[in-house]
């Protein structure tokens, strides 16, 4: 099978990702337009080959034998960030925390919990990415979605929003993303953004490979109100390791590459967190973290230990 002109073969996805770990895409390619994006979507669909879209790959864990399919980052075009007034208008491959930064700039308020969301627009509208309160929902105005067709203009109505997750499909693109904020002082903008900031270095390890948060927070009454971290943590999770993988000792909901780490290794862990947790509270824990490729999950979604009740 050809492939347009720029798709790259067997390109390692492991260094787009946070947590560093994961094989090769089949194909690779970076679109800069929306032509471009929708002519590569037209091909895969031709062909029948998946489509993944890898944003800051901050939540994003890939299989150690990789992704057998088209995976795609957006660039160029895909990744301004543009003001027009009380708009924002964001590429869906633009950095979410320069984002928010922008929004400062200019005197807008409403995008500040982006400032630490290491993603991009895309995946937070994916991911519906939220923290400090603030609401991807209420700022957002529409979202381009591009598929093998061409682009579709959907407001956050039609987008299926609900604890970290959206109902686009895989193979469905955000190309574009509009914002409608509210005039505010810069200085006090940027003023809580730097207090966000700080808040977050004494919350969060820093400088480790990771993909933030593992498990979403149970919604289950016998967790009594507890985060997912509390309970890994109250269940002996903290520092627990398979292989290269760990639980950190700062925040035990983040899992930490050590160095040598492998998907399987962090899968395995996950697998062993989520049991001890079931063991001691009762309590179903899902992943937040999204899989690309055929990742061997089956210690996790498979474990009788844990699906017994
Ligand atoms: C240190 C750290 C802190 C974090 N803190 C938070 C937090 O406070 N709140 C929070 O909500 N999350 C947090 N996260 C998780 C993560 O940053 C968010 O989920 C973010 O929205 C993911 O965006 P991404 O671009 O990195 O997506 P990726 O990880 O690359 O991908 C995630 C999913 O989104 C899809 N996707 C990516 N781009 C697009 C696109 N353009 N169109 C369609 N689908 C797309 C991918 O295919 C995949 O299914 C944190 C992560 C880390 C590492």
């Amino acid at each position: 099978m050809s492939a347009p002109p720029g798709v790259l073969r067997d390109h390692p996805l492991e260094r787009l990702t946070t947590v560093r770990t994961g094989g090769p895409a089949d194909w690779f390619a970076r679109p800069d337009s929306e032509e471009r994006l929708v002519e590569l979507l037209a091909w895969a669909g031709s062909e029948g080959v998946a489509v993944g879209v890898v944003g800051s790959g901050s939540n994003l864990l890939v299989a150690d034998a990789g992704f057998r399919g088209l995976a795609m980052k957006l660039d160029g075009a895909l990744a301004t960030i543009e003001a027009e007034g009380r708009r924002l208008l964001c590429g869906g491959g633009a950095r979410l925390p320069q984002a928010a930064a922008r929004a400062a700039r200019e005197g807008l308020t409403g995008l500040e919990f982006g400032v630490n969301i290491p993603g991009t627009v895309g995946g937070a509208v994916k991911m519906n990415a939220n923290a400090y309160g603030g609401d991807l929902s209420r700022v957002l105005e529409w979202v381009d979605v591009a598929g093998p067709e061409g682009t579709e203009r959907r407001e956050p109505a039609d987008l299926g929003f609900s604890y970290r997750s959206s109902n686009l499909r895989a193979g469905e693109v955000v190309a574009r993303a509009s914002f409608v904020l509210a005039p505010a002082d810069p200085s006090e903008v940027k003023a809580t953004l730097a207090g966000m900031r700080a808040a977050r270095r004494e919350a969060q390890p820093s400088g480790i490979k990771t993909f933030g948060s593992t498990f979403k927070n149970p919604e289950d009454p016998r967790a009594e109100g507890r985060s997912a971290g509390v309970l890994l943590d109250e269940a002996g999770c903290r520092g627990l390791a398979v292989g290269g993988a760990r639980f950190s000792e700062k925040h035990a909901n983040f899992v930490e590459n050590t160095g040598t780490a492998t998907t399987a290794d962090v899968v395995a862990l996950m697998a062993e967190g989520r049991r001890r947790v079931h063991r001691r509270f009762g309590v179903t824990l899902e992943p937040e973290v999204q899989l690309l490729g055929e990742v061997d999950a089956s210690a996790l979604w498979d474990d009788p230990d844990v699906s017994a009740s």
